[in-house]
């Protein structure tokens, strides 16, 4: 009998697209693949097996009826890892929490056969259940999933910056789009990503979530610098995470 950890991955809400970046990690992929057993990714293979030590989870949870599955999938994992932004923020699905209303949601997206359908506040999987380790992004960093899981396969926490991407950005030597009379998130998102956004010419969305504690931790020079405080910012736009899941009709 194989004395490997044995690994599964799943998939809620979402678009799969961080299930693609790690089969798109290829040759390096199979190398961390030697030491463990998957034994369920719905993306890559047909076998499935309910005995595992490690779970990675993506997509978020939208739906009442998807706490079971979420929790008998905790009860069978000694780990659990949150992947990609729906799963561990709420990700995109939480633009519905914006509307007063569900209902109005459900009609908009499946017209007159709206009643057919369930749905309720989107949520990252740690408002349902204990999650032990995240990995962000939308999509993810197919090499900071490598670390994460090389990290879990030795049995050694991984890391997990605790610091905002305008300190990566100013690595970068990116001009901060600030000047250009534009928005940004960066002060308060958690770095991770390399500014991968504002690097390519855009801004930083916020798609790795908060720092820890942004009152505290946010790049208070960038914020004094254009006359903002971390409120100003946050309520200019909140794509990704799921912060109204408690507050709106069902
Ligand atoms: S606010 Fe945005 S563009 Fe400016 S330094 Fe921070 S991450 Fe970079
Ligand atoms: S720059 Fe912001 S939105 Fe872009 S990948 Fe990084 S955290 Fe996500």
């Amino acid at each position: 009998m194989s004395s490997k950890p044995k690994v599964a991955f799943f998939d809620f809400a979402g678009c799969e697209g961080d299930q693609l970046q790690i089969i798109n990690l290829e040759e390096k992929l199979l190398d961390v693949l030697s030491q463990v057993e998957i034994v369920s990714f719905r993306e890559a293979m047909k076998e499935h097996s309910d005995k595992y030590d490690i779970a990675f989870v993506e997509g978020s949870i939208t739906r009442k009826s998807d706490e079971e599955r979420l929790k008998k999938i905790r009860s069978q994992a000694k780990v659990l890892v949150a992947l990609g932004s729906c799963a561990t923020i709420g990700g995109i699905n939480s633009l519905k929490n914006a509307w007063p209303s569900l209902e109005e949601v459900k009609k908009r997206v499946y017209g007159d056969k709206a009643h057919y359908f369930e749905t309720y506040p989107s949520r990252g999987i740690d408002r349902v259940v204990k999650v032990d380790h995240y990995i962000h992004g939308c999509p993810i960093h197919r090499e900071e999933f490598l670390r994460v899981f090389k990290a879990l396969i030795m049995g050694v926490k991984p890391y997990l910056p605790d610091y905002p991407v305008c300190v990566e950005c100013k690595r970068k030597g990116n001009i901060c789009v600030f000047e250009k009379g534009q928005f940004c998130l960066g002060p308060v998102t958690r770095a991770g990503c390399d500014s991968r956004c504002v690097s390519a010419g855009s801004h930083c969305w916020g798609c790795r979530g908060l720092i820890d504690d942004p009152n505290v931790n946010a790049e208070k020079e960038v914020l004094a610098k254009y006359g903002l405080t971390v409120d100003d910012i946050l309520s200019r736009f909140r794509i990704y995470d799921d912060y109204r899941y408690e507050e709106i009709k069902e």
